[in-house]
């Protein structure tokens, strides 16, 4: 069995005491062990501060680029053996795992593409000069610097490849060094592409460094010039805000949690239509891929009331087809949950929604597996459910169920849809499939203010459409409430986090001067 280490001042070093297992989703077979009891955090965190800070804040933007183009090129290196760990550790089939690992590697390539238009230099200018005094000398000018402490990036357990580039690709864009602790239980993923990336000398010494198991008091230690980002649940995110860093000492810090995910089907769109079609294979393919456990996967479908029974029999069939299993095994196309506290509460979750809804497809139970021993394995099934009256506040509209499960709900007006979509409180995107221009105008700006980002099929773009659930490095990641209040990547707009804006005053020419203009 594989005992893994945390990638700590520069050298690998192992916890001791009682470690976390890690398995195969499928086969519940133990693959690897970590602890991080005993470890130096304090020494990690200013290892990080003191040597990676200097080290990356000495490079331009233009040469930041060029090294995440190198952690980008070296993961792609290896690209079929993190594939294949992802499948072990995380019960992705090869298209779950790609979706991971690719989306790294894309992501690190797209900040490294975005490098150069931030000029060759350190600062980065907010927006334009501003006259302050009656002479046209006083003037006043927004700079952005790096911050000069840490940034620890806590994931979740559904991206460890991906989670870790596209935090990592801001942050050290930005000038900022990486402490990243993936989640025990997925972290075989996240441990090999750090020594992958260690082994590439692809960063400079104490740019990234990895804590690989708990967390410990590691974020207590933390202060006002550091940053944690965090990805995972409301609940772990509420103690993190709480916690004496943020409350006492101001770390900033930025959440991505739960998200009840909707699509909404425009009244015009008509069975065996491009949009329709559309709409049918995000929906499935967004309840499915990485067995539905992705904070972005559609949870909330919302149908015109005269059109409901005719999307869930087209619903139902596609996804009866579903072949759950092993993915490893020919023919599978979805995995199993990640974990067996994963699969506890995914049933509980789906009997929770039963209060308001009636599953018309799939079971709150656990299901046997493809391929996978008897017995074995953490898989559930797709599971549709109808509400035939939703509510705000009904278990469809305030509990997340993180597995292949998703309710279906009529709505008979725009003015009562948008307050359906509305009362999930919060999320990170919600799709529209619509040509009805006066529809979209409604709907989209009346769920803009509760949302990071709306996705509009319609088909002008059919053919084109990236699905929804793909975080893209150019458009923003996060949304308000329920999903955390955060902003992650949306191009530049993601290095803020990591920066500090100053306004400066005073003469002109020497503003533009200190902002890299001149
Ligand atoms: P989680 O239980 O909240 O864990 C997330 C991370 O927090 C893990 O790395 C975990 O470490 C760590 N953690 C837990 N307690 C901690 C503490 N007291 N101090 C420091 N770190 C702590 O969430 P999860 O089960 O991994 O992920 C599923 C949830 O994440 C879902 O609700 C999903 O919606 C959400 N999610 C959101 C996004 C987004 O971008 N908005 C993306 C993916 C997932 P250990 O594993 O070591 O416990």
């Amino acid at each position: 069995m594989i005992e893994l280490g945390s990638y700590v001042g520069g050298k690998w070093v192992r916890g001791k005491g009682k470690a976390a297992t890690l398995v195969n989703p499928a086969t519940e077979e133990a693959l690897a062990t970590t602890s991080t009891e005993g470890l130096d955090f304090a020494g990690a965190l200013a290892f990080a501060r003191e040597k990676g800070g200097p080290a990356l804040r000495a490079m331009t933007f233009t040469q930041r680029g060029e090294m995440l183009r190198a952690m980008s090129k070296a993961i792609h290196g290896k690209r079929d053996e993190l594939l294949s760990m992802a499948q072990a550790n995380g019960g992705n089939t090869r298209g779950d795992a790609k979706f991971d690992v690719d989306g790294a590697i894309g992501t690190l390539a797209a900040y490294a593409d975005l490098a150069p238009e931030l000029g060759d230099g350190h600062v980065l200018p907010d927006g334009d000069a501003v006259q302050l005094g009656r002479s046209a000398r006083l003037f006043g000018q927004h700079v952005w610097t790096p911050r000069e402490g840490v940034a620890v990036h806590v994931n979740a357990f559904n991206f460890p490849a991906w989670g870790l580039a596209e935090k990592a690709a801001t942050a050290l864009l930005a000038g900022m060094p990486v402490v990243s602790k993936p989640a025990t239980s997925t972290a075989l993923v996240t441990h090999r592409m750090t020594e992958i990336l260690v082994e590439a000398s692809a960063m400079p010494e104490g740019a990234l460094s990895l804590v690989c198991g708990s967390a410990g008091d590691m974020l207590d230690l933390l202060g006002g010039q550091d940053v944690i980002a965090f990805t995972g649940s409301s609940v772990t995110a509420a103690t993190l805000r709480a916690g004496p860093s943020v409350v006492t000492r101001a770390t900033k810090i930025n959440v991505e949690a739960d998200s009840l995910n909707g699509a909404v089907l425009g009244p015009d769109v008509e069975t065996g239509s491009d949009v329709m079609n559309l709409f049918v294979g995000d929906v499935v393919r967004e309840m499915t891929q990485k067995t539905g456990q992705k904070c972005t996967a559609i949870r909330r479908i919302y149908v015109p009331r005269a059109q409901v029974a005719a999307v869930l029999e087209l619903l139902s069939e596609r996804l009866a087809a579903v072949k759950v299993g092993d993915p490893t095994q020919e023919g599978v196309t979805m995995g199993p949950v990640a974990t067996a506290q994963q699969l506890r509460d995914v049933c509980a979750g789906i009997e929770k929604l039963t209060s308001a809804a009636k599953i018309v497809l799939g079971s709150s139970s656990r299901v046997e597996g493809l391929g996978a021993p008897a017995g074995k394995g953490y898989f559930v099934t797709p599971t549709l459910l109808h509400a035939a009256e939703p509510r705000s506040g009904d278990a469809v509209h305030e509990h997340e169920v993180f597995g292949p499960v998703a309710t279906v709900m009529p709505y008979d007006d725009v003015a009562s849809l948008v307050r359906l979509v509305a009362a999930g409180g919060g999320g990170l995107v919600t799709s529209v499939y619509s040509d009805d221009k006066d529809f979209l105008r409604g709907v989209v700006l009346g769920i803009g203010p509760h949302h990071g980002r709306v996705m509009i099929g319609s088909s002008k773009v059919a053919g084109q459409s990236l699905p929804p659930g793909m975080a893209l490095p150019q458009l923003l990641h996060g949304g308000p409430g329920r999903a955390g209040g955060g902003e992650e990547l949306g191009g530049r707009r993601g290095m803020a986090l990591y920066m500090q804006r100053t306004a400066l005053q005073g003469d002109r020419a020497l503003l533009e001067m200190l902002a890299g203009r001149k």
